[in-house]
């Protein structure tokens, strides 16, 4: 057929009808966005693409909607079916599903579309599509791993640009600001997150930068990330304004350590969980086994968490073309934390880094 999403709605037919679903339901998500192109809004007027296995796919639109979803990229090469304001959208879904067998539904679906769904087909299992669309989001293709490293690179050099600025006196969340701006500025048409973690501060992963004022002395974890052409960034590093507090040196050199470790250990056909006991193995050993107290990474892509996990639970074996962060942390309470995070993508020659900002460790002023 030549045309991306078409092959990728093709691929998932293929997949679920292996996978014994009788229909994949992909309501807007990034499910949807990967397989059609199309990005409305999610709201509560139903827009749902239907994936069947032997039959044509459809795209059920609200008939407002209906321009919009001809403008899309399967617009013209993908039937669009419209339901009208005041009528009941599920029976107009209802003859666009098999009437019984299992139906795969996109993990983003609202509950309140699912049981729509459930009540116009109440022989039908419902499950989750993520068997089939997860899988086929993870292995990204050259287009993908070029915005991928677009991302990417923005993310660096935001990060550069930022360790060039002068942040002692700054409060955490003028800090945020100054990061959004920077990532707009190197092409980043969204920015996602801007975690600023000063002090005491970065001992908590996922710290909300606040009214904190950076002082000397202050390590800061930096961890942030956005999108360029819908593919998303994300990248920490940890830096010290001045010297660094007694002990910070060789918690970050750990760190680093166990990042670099994971990364060479990164290949086609280890699992998620190997890499993860890698990284793992390295903190344990420096004896702040217990202070690491996330998994090592997540996919990204379309999402900025998304499959593969770089964790204890994932024995799935990678291939070549998945693309995931490698991210180890180590966090004392009261005191500091430390996490550098890459987003790296496997080849079939090992693991290549996305992210090429410095890791040693940076003094800012
Ligand atoms: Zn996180
Ligand atoms: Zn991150
Ligand atoms: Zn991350």
């Amino acid at each position: 057929m030549g045309d991306r999403h078409l092959d990728r709605i093709e691929r998932a037919a293929k997949e679920a009808e292996a996978a014994d679903l009788a229909a994949l339901l992909v309501t807007p998500s990034a499910d949807l966005v990967y397989l059609a192109g199309y990005d409305p809004p999610p709201l509560e007027r139903l827009t749902c693409l239907v994936v069947r296995p032997g039959a044509d796919p459809v795209l059920l639109v609200p008939a407002l909607e209906r321009p919009r979803a001809v403008e899309s990229p399967v617009g013209g090469k993908v039937d669009v079916a419209t339901w009208d304001d005041g009528d009941d959208p599920y029976e107009a879904l209802g003859p666009l599903i098999p009437p019984d067998g299992r139906l795969g539904a996109t993990d983003q679906m609202w509950a309140v579309h699912m049981l729509g769904a459930q009540r116009v087909r109440p022989d039908a299992e419902f499950t989750s599509a993520s068997p089939v669309l997860s899988k086929l989001r993870s292995i990204k293709d050259p287009s993908e791993l070029e915005l991928l490293s677009r991302a990417a690179r923005g993310a660096d050099e935001a990060f550069r640009k930022l360790a060039d600025t002068r942040l002692e006196g700054l409060r955490e969340e003028e800090v945020a600001v100054l990061l959004a701006s920077l990532l707009r500025e190197v092409g980043h048409e969204e920015v996602s997150f801007t975690i600023v973690g000063s002090g005491p501060n970065g001992a908590s992963p996922h710290h909300e930068p606040g009214g904190r004022a950076i002082r000397s002395g202050d390590p800061i974890v930096l961890d942030f990330g956005g999108k360029v052409g819908r593919y998303c960034s994300d990248i920490s590093r940890t830096v010290c304004v001045g010297e660094p507090p007694r002990g910070f040196e060789e918690v970050y050199d750990v760190v680093r350590e166990a990042q670099e470790a994971a990364f060479r250990a990164a290949a086609p056909g280890v699992t998620g969980l190997e890499i993860d006991a890698v990284a793992r193995g390295v903190i344990e050993q420096a004896g702040y086994g217990e202070r690491f107290i996330h998994r090592t990474g997540h996919g990204i892509g379309l999402e900025v968490h998304e499959s593969p996990y770089i964790s204890s639970e994932n024995d799935d074996p990678l291939e070549a073309g998945m693309c995931f962060s490698i991210e180890p942390g180590i966090y004392l309470e009261g005191r500091f934390g430390v996490r550098i995070e890459d987003i790296v993508t496997v080849t079939e020659a090992g693991a290549n880094r996305l992210n090429r900002a410095d890791r040693d460790l940076r003094t800012v002023a």
